[in-house]
């Protein structure tokens, strides 16, 4: 029997959802309540190839939630509210709590507030989300879907800090991880392109704005590169990734700033726009390489370097790999990075591909690897809010 099902990703002055029809995963409408907190808040809802938009005051994600759903009644795009089975929410970090998609309920809840210091913005914002709905929808089921819990597979020598233990043990320092939804989904895509492995090893590469990657055996985290918050790992749009921990105090220092203000620095003024001084989008970067400008070019040149380091530790990490996927904003639309990057390792690991086909490509599900190389390399849009719909559908047994 066919069921609706919202996906919803509720930030701390944006609302994104997404209704679908399951299992037959049909998107039947999705949009935006943006601008949460202003009195110009956007509201945007396509559905059957159309797009409605309308500025309006949004006071809170309560009043967004109240316009989405009046909005599909209105819309006609379902006839009544007890039509949508469940709601999944995206929750940030899920700590050590979860290893799975759970019902949100209130001691899910509670676990998920406890959690705030880990991400302070985001678990805030995500149990705002999760009320407005509730107020809304007081009797249909909502479910939590994390995007640490992927990545409660790894074992301790992959996700503990050489720091004192009993930091650990009293204050749950260790590496969560973050896109593990989207890495989940990435492997499982990723097996159309190995028809006959048993055990796929697959390195998967989410490259946006935040960066991200995961090797994965047999469906399974293995490893994964950001840390304790998404500030670790590769170098990203506006964060360092890993780095020599003593540069903190140093810098501190040097510039009179406290640690606060680095940390900040360090999240959302580093990175590719921390090095290049031109902008956190790498179409301004890529813009500025082929002018010339000798910041850009060593911003890619670091950029890809760190990126390659990754694959590199879990090719090892995986005792080898099967194919490396790329996604998001930059690993689906730029065929110039996925270039540097692939042409900083394919000595190493015998990859050979196809250039002409890679730069172009974008938003779609490809193989740019020749048949030859010892490893495939290949393109996949995510998509973490499908992977919401199913595990609403997969828990509450619609
Ligand atoms: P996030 O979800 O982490 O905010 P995205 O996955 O949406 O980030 O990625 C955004 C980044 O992807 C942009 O900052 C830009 O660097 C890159 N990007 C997005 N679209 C394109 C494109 N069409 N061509 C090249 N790069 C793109």
């Amino acid at each position: 029997m066919s069921t609706k099902v919202m996906a919803v990703n509720a930030g701390s002055s944006s609302l994104k959802f997404k209704l679908y029809q399951m299992p037959e995963e049909i998107v039947i409408c999705s949009g935006i309540a943006d601008r949460i907190g202003h009195d110009d808040g956007i509201f945007k809802i396509s559905y059957d190839s159309k797009t409605k938009k309308k500025v309006i005051p949004l006071r809170d994600h309560r009043v967004a939630v109240k316009l989405l759903l009046d909005a599909l009644i209105d819309l006609q795009i379902v006839q009544s509210l007890s039509e949508i089975q469940a709601i999944g929410h995206r929750v940030v970090q899920g700590g050590k709590y979860f290893s799975d998609s759970v019902l949100f309920d209130l001691a899910t809840a509670e676990k998920i507030e406890s959690l705030i210091p880990l991400a302070p913005l985001h678990n805030h914002a995500h149990l705002i989300g999760y009320q407005a709905f509730k107020d809304a929808l007081p009797d249909t089921p909502a479910i939590a879907v994390f995007d640490t819990a992927f990545h409660q597979t790894m074992v301790a020598q992959d996700y503990l800090f050489p720091i004192p233990y009993r930091y650990f043990e009293k204050y749950d320092i260790r590496r969560y991880g973050a896109h593990g939804t989207s890495h989940q989904y990435l492997g499982l895509e990723a097996e159309e392109f190995l028809p006959g492995v048993e055990h796929p090893r697959v390195i998967s590469c989410h490259i946006g704005s935040g960066a991200s990657i995961t090797a994965i055996k047999d469906r399974k985290c293995v490893a994964t590169s950001m840390g304790l918050t998404p500030l670790g790992g590769i170098m990203m749009g506006t964060r360092t990734g890993d780095i020599d921990p003593s540069v903190m105090m140093y810098a501190c220092k040097m510039t009179g700033k406290d640690v606060y203000e680095m940390y900040q620095i360090f999240n959302h003024k580093s990175g590719m726009l921390g090095v290049s001084g031109i902008s956190n989008d790498t179409r301004d970067i890529e813009e500025a390489t082929e002018k010339g400008d000798e910041r850009a070019i060593i911003t890619n040149q670091l950029f890809a370097r760190r990126v390659a380091d990754y694959i590199g530790q879990y090719f090892v990490r995986l005792g080898g790999a099967d194919i490396i996927v790329f996604s998001a904003g930059i690993g689906e639309n730029s065929g110039y990075y996925r270039q540097l990057i692939i042409d900083e390792i394919k000595d190493a690991l015998g990859i050979t591909y196809d250039k002409e086909k890679n730069l172009p490509l974008r938003g779609e599900k490809a193989l740019i690897s020749l048949p030859d190389s010892r490893v495939k390399v290949a393109i996949i849009p995510t998509d973490e809010e499908i992977m919401i719909a199913r595990d609403c559908v997969r828990i509450l047994k619609l």
